[in-house]
This record gives structure tokens, sequence and C-alpha cells, in this order.
């Protein structure tokens, strides 16, 4: 018994707070994005991709270098600056980026049991992004600000993105898995970050995985970013299994269905808003360059 406690206390102690929709759903998000994007957003998108440092890296992950497929890597980035060197603090600023922070505390925002706001910023910076892309006239501003956008969009769709202050949005919290023979116990965190599949999910079988998730679902009211972190923070209560175990809260097959239900259907939607956003900051871009100059106002005579 006491090794088996020592055990949990390490997992929930000593490893590090995951904190994001695992690649695989961030790569799903992104290629359910592009199927709603028309081809001029699309071409923004990948004309300002091509000028960000990390580009070389992202058309060798995507294989065979289609253009969704580099947008699907991109979408990533924000995750795997957390082990990239160049962000420890000695790297001069690359081009078009603010800073060289990893700014770990956009991913996800707290808030306590009775609604007061903890840490994280993650919807203000969604706002604040889209902000930026609408106005920015800096291509390499841009190619830094669009992976971020695309991260967030969905990260917010994750309810335990938007959970409880007191368990650190769910990090703090072991669940028993009886479906996981070589990981019986996880942070509930950790669980819900790995629903969408596989963190290698790339080329034919996630274009397959996002056409099936786009399927079964209805589109969702567009919404903003309030509406967004509100929805995840309904679906809070559904997120803890709701039977105890011997140790701990237990996953059963009802609750893990339901989970992956969730979990499909919170991608699916960050996926089809995210295409809406980038097609309204693009025609928005565009709209602002054709707009005539302002007519000069000569004085009466
Ligand atoms: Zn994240």
């Amino acid at each position: 018994m006491f090794i088996r406690s020592f055990a949990l206390a390490f997992i929930l102690f000593a490893s590090p707070a995951a904190q994001a929709w695992n690649a695989a759903g961030h790569r799903l998000s992104a290629v359910i994005a592009w199927q709603g994007m028309s081809p001029a957003s699309r071409s923004f998108v990948s004309q300002a991709l091509r000028e960000h440092p990390d580009h070389a890296r992202w058309l060798e992950k995507s294989g065979d270098g289609d253009a969704m497929l580099v947008f699907a890597e991109a979408t990533t980035w924000p995750d795997s600056i957390r082990r990239d060197t160049r962000f420890d603090g000695a790297t001069a600023t690359l081009p078009g980026f603010p800073d060289m922070d990893r700014h770990s505390d956009w991913h996800y925002a707290d808030f306590d049991h009775r609604g007061k706001r903890g840490r994280g910023q993650i919807d203000r910076q969604i706002a604040e992004l889209a902000k930026i892309l609408r106005s920015t006239a800096e291509i390499s501003e841009i190619a830094w600000a669009i992976p971020w956008l695309a991260h967030l969009v969905a990260d917010i769709h994750q309810p335990l993105h938007v959970g409880y202050s007191e368990d650190r949005g769910g990090n703090e919290v072991l669940v028993e898995n009886p479906f996981a023979a070589r990981q019986p116990f996880v942070k509930l965190h950790t669980y819900w970050d790995d629903l969408p599949g596989p963190s290698g999910l790339r080329g034919k079988r996630l274009r397959l995985r996002a056409e099936a998730l786009l399927a079964g679902q209805a589109r969702p009211v567009q919404g903003n970013v309030a509406r967004w972190l509100q929805e995840s923070r309904q679906l809070l209560p559904a997120a803890y299994p709701a039977t105890r175990g011997s140790v701990t809260l237990l996953i059963d097959e009802a609750w893990r269905d339901q989970a992956r239900a969730i979990a499909d259907r919170r991608i699916a939607e960050a996926g089809q808003r995210l295409g809406k956003l980038l097609e309204d900051i693009q025609r928005h871009r565009v709209s602002r360059e054709t707009r005539p100059a302002p007519a000069s106002i000569s004085p009466a005579r």
C-alpha cells in the first residue's frame, strides 16, 4: 500500500503540469479549419507561415509539403517551444516576435469554485492575437501570431483549460483508468489532453479522422471567445468521472464514451470556429487595404 501511495504521489507532483490538447487534437482542429476556409484565406495563412523561422521544420514534419498539413504542424508550435532552448532566455528576439517568452500561462485560465478568476490568459490572448492579425502590416508578426491563435482556439475548447484553480485544471486530480494496462493511474488533465488520439497522428490517417469528426457534428454557432470559454466551463461537471474506485475516481465505460464524444465534438467545433475566424480576419484585411482613401476636405469657397 505504501509503495502504491508513493507511486501515486510521484505521478501527481513530480511530473510537470500538462497544459494542452495533445498534438493530434491541434492538427485535427487545423485540418477541420482548413475545410472551411476560402482559397484566399488559405493562401494568406500559408504565405505568412513561410516567413516563420520554423517553417522548414513544419514542412519536413508534414511529409508531402501540403499547405494544410504545414498549417497543422504550425498549430502545435506553442507546445513545442516548451522544450526549445531558444526560449531559455539567451537568444535574441526573432523577427516579428514580441519577445522570446514561452507564455505558458496563455494556454489556460483557471477560476475558483465561486467563479473568481485565477491564473492564465487564454481568452484575453485569443482576443489580442485576433486584434493583432486584423491590424498588423508585418508579415513576420502575422507568421508569429497565426500558430498561437490557432493553438489557443483549440485549447479553449478543452474543458479543463478553463477549469478550477483548486486542482489546477485537473492537474492535481489522479484518476484510475482500468482500460490502460500500462498506465492505470493518470492525471485527469492528461487523460483529457490525450483523448484526440495518438500524438503522432499525421498524413492520411489525420485527414480521415478529421473527416470523420466533421461528418458527425452539426455546424456550431460561431459566437465569440467569451462564449467558447463559457461552453467549456459548462462541461466541467461532466469532465470528472462520477464513480469512486478503491483509491480514487474511477473511469468506467459509460464515462469514457461520454468523454470521448465530448472531446470529438469540441475539436470539431474548435476547428470550424477557427476556420471562420481566420476567414473573417483575412476579409477584414482585404477590405481595409482596398478601402478608398478618405476624401480630402477642402475648405468651402
Ligand atoms: Zn496548449
